[in-house]
């Protein structure tokens, strides 16, 4: 069992102008075996979120706790967050030129595993995930996320997802710049391997098209840095009906 307590997060991000408030206030507590679809309006602070989470240098939480099991994560390494279980799609790098997919997605899982596994073992497990995802065998030779198309780093991500095993899985916009092939490729694989763990998900999106494929256990609204609305599936069908129109200016700071 794991738990992931997101509490009063508030975060900035660094610009030309200098900071600027994001995050207002974020709370949010998912657990092992629940799937968290976090849907807002774009610009309203979703990939700030994980990013923050992530602890990418250019978004700062200026107060506020990130705590896996207790364990404060807002004070952990890369390595150590990946070690405790926690998985985010942003905290690898968008491209490294030079570094083939398989010695990446290998020194990954030696971070997560504490050990190197075994090269053989390695070359089988990688071919297997691939082979679910779709993804042509020379794919594991390309350098990392380098000329990817957006359908092609998703995937990557859910191969990540299913070759480093994490007890919490931040996923950010997976179904953006996806066509329906890929979209289902990876919401199956989403779906396998929380059949197959226990995994906690925060599934952050902007539209309603991909909770058709992974059925969310709780729906929040995200609208001007913070969680305006919680409610269970049937939130994202009135999103999908009428938009985020009566969220937005809901969530003035408290006075
Ligand atoms: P969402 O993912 O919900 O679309 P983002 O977190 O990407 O929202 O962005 C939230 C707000 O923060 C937007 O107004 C965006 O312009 C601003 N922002 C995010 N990242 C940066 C950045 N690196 N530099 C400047 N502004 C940023
Ligand atoms: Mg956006
Ligand atoms: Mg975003």
């Amino acid at each position: 069992m794991a738990t992931l307590e997101i509490k009063d997060l508030h975060a900035s991000v660094n610009t030309e102008e200098g900071a600027k408030e994001i995050l207002k206030g974020v709370n949010l507590t998912i657990r092992s075996g629940e799937t968290h679809a976090i849907m807002g309006p774009n610009g309203s602070g979703k990939s700030t979120l994980s990013y923050a989470i992530a602890g990418h240098p250019k978004y700062q939480v200026t107060s506020g706790e990130v705590l896996l099991d207790g364990e404060n994560v807002l004070e952990m390494s890369v390595d150590e967050r990946a070690r405790a279980g926690l998985f985010l799609a942003m905290q690898y790098p968008v491209e490294v030129p030079g570094v083939s997919m398989s010695n990446f997605l290998r020194t990954a899982a030696t971070a997560v595993r504490g050990e190197a596994p075994k090269l053989r073992h390695w070359i089988k497990e990688v071919k297997e995930e691939m082979g679910k995802l779709e993804i042509s065998q020379e794919f594991a030779e390309r350098s990392v996320n380098e000329g990817f198309s957006g359908g092609e780093k998703k995937r990557h991500e859910i191969l990540q997802l299913a070759l480093l095993k994490p007890k919490i899985a931040i996923l950010d916009e997976t179904d953006s710049g996806l066509d329906v092939d890929a979209l289902r490729v990876v919401s199956d694989g989403v779906n396998e391997y929380k059949n197959n763990s226990e995994v906690g998900v925060m599934l952050i999106t902007h539209y309603t098209r991909i909770l058709r494929h992974i059925t969310p256990d709780f729906v929040h609204v995200f609208a001007d840095g913070r969680v305006v609305e919680s409610g269970g599936k049937e939130l994202a069908d009135e999103l999908e009906e009428n938009g985020y129109v009566k969220y937005v200016g809901k969530a003035e700071p408290a006075a």
